[in-house]
């Protein structure tokens, strides 16, 4: 056990340490668990006979201290910041009503309490709740707090993974001697700090692990901190839901349901044979998840370096699209904004890409490939990226609605130095490609002087939620990485 694990103090996170102490898996059998929203909700516990032998101690190292901070409600939050007039009242952040992608984004508590959700349509919420007031989202406004909230966790580490505008997960244990070797005084003073600075509250989950401490910040809230140890996962972790997991979306957890596991511990004890023949490689990996054992570091985006890696052997862009991507005009939109983004990288590293390669991961199961396809010549014009990333995709989904994707990722391979003299192509209009060149090289200007969004192509203006996105600089993709190592 890593010696960083401290008992935690009394008052600071109640729930888990009401629970008894370290516990074998003996224990466990016979143990409710805890209770509460994400309790065990009657479904079995792991028992002592569920556990090979190998499991009696959690996968993976265990000195790192993970801290996973979620500001709760997070747009309707900042939205009553804004408005305290509508303070006692249910509110939902949401698109127009009338338009296609009028969903619930944020809701805050009253609005919960009539059984509003997230994801929900707007004209569903207002069934549910007719005095219900819509707030239309302001993106900019939330980037700006997500900034601000990433300004505070950058006084406690540098490293520090957004996980979308209102999560992030922070690797403090390089810093965590400067707080006596305790974590959870770092998480109450960054839970402190983001309410008496942003007046919103958070959730924290504390752990060795990203999973795990990502399960500890949805685990209790709001205003909550919650701590996973190797003494008490299994009695707080294992025994809830499956669906609780990172990464056990709903298709998964119907076919982990049809194979008899209801919680996560039974998924940590189950066959790793059998996960892996009705999963394929994801089966292990969730099994790992569950297990303790995601040894994922908390990777840095800085918005100069983080997607270029050091050799620049490539430049990439991922997405987790505020709604599921559906249908081509999403495609084409979700494509624009990474290849543009990409493409603009590309330019400032003075780099051109021969080859170009997407990600792309399922909404419903967690199935997740890369394609690639080579350039016809090397290129870092954002049209030709755009449209070869687009092709790619076009070749390999429907974009008809059948399979909604959650994910893409646009990445640019094989680089080459922008200044290398070029063959030119017989059949290609160079005269239309030094325009595109001299309008990129224009737009990169303007975006220098004046941010990244003062500059939209047309296909951007086309989608609420995505059109405000500044790619360049919110953007994150876990565990696109885990898979792909
Ligand atoms: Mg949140």
């Amino acid at each position: 056990m890593s010696a960083f694990w401290h008992p935690p103090n009394p008052g600071g996170s109640p729930k888990p340490e009401s629970l008894p102490g370290p516990g074998g898996l003996s224990g466990l059998g016979a143990s409710p668990g805890p209770g509460g929203p994400l309790g065990p909700g009657g479904l079995p516990g792991p028992g002592a006979s569920l556990a090979p032998r190998s499991l009696s101690r959690p996968k993976g190292p265990l000195n790192r201290q993970i801290l996973h901070v979620d500001m709760n409600c997070f747009y309707a939050a900042v939205e009553l910041l804004h408005r305290p007039e509508l303070r006692g009242r249910p509110v939902v952040v949401g698109g127009h009503e009338e338009m296609r992608h009028g969903i619930v984004l944020a809701k805050n508590l009253i609005a919960k309490r009539f059984g509003i959700q997230t994801g929900m349509s707007l004209v569903e919420a207002r069934q549910q709740c007719p005095e219900l007031v819509t707030i239309p989202p302001d993106y900019h406004l939330y980037m700006e707090f997500s900034r601000l909230a990433r300004a505070i966790y950058y006084d406690y580490t540098d490293l520090v993974e957004p996980f979308g505008p209102d999560e992030a997960w922070l690797d403090v244990t390089g810093s965590v001697h400067l707080w006596g070797n305790d974590s959870r005084l770092i998480a109450e003073e960054i839970s402190e700090r983001v309410k008496a600075e942003l007046g919103v509250s958070v959730s924290v989950g504390l752990s060795w692990n990203k999973i795990f401490a990502k399960f500890g910040s949805d685990y209790r809230k709001p205003d909550a901190v919650t701590i996973i140890t190797p003494e008490n996962y299994r009695q707080i972790v294992w025994t809830a839901p499956v669906g609780e997991l990172l990464y056990v979306g709903r298709a998964t957890r119907n076919k982990l349901a049809a194979s008899a596991i209801h919680t996560i511990g039974e998924l940590a004890c189950e066959d790793e044979r059998l996960l892996r023949n009705k999963f394929g490689k994801i089966g292990p990996m969730l099994q790992l998840f569950a297990q303790g054992g995601d040894i994922t570091p908390v990777k840095v985006l800085d918005p100069q370096s983080s997607t270029v890696d050091y050799e620049i052997k490539s430049i990439g862009n991922g997405l987790t699209a505020p709604h599921d991507i559906v249908d081509e005009r999403d495609g084409r939109l979700l494509v624009s904004l990474l290849s543009e983004s990409v493409a603009q990288r590309l330019r400032e590293q003075r780099l051109k890409a021969r080859t170009i390669c997407i990600t792309v991961r399922d909404s419903a199961d967690l199935s997740c490939y890369s394609r690639q396809a080579p350039l016809p010549q090397a290129t870092n014009i954002t049209r030709e990226i755009n449209a070869a990333a687009f092709a790619l995709l076009a070749a390999n989904e429907p974009l008809d609605g059948s399979r909604p994707l959650r994910t893409l990722g646009v990445r640019a391979a094989n680089l080459v130095d922008a200044n290398l003299p070029q063959q030119l192509s017989i059949f290609g209009d160079e005269q239309q490609r030094l325009a595109l060149e001299r309008l990129d090289s224009t737009i990169d200007e303007l975006r220098r002087r004046f941010g990244n969004n003062i500059v939209r192509r047309a296909v951007a203006l086309g989608d609420e939620q995505m059109t405000p996105l500044d790619i360049c600089r919110d953007n994150v993709v876990h565990p696109v990485g885990f898979l792909h190592r």
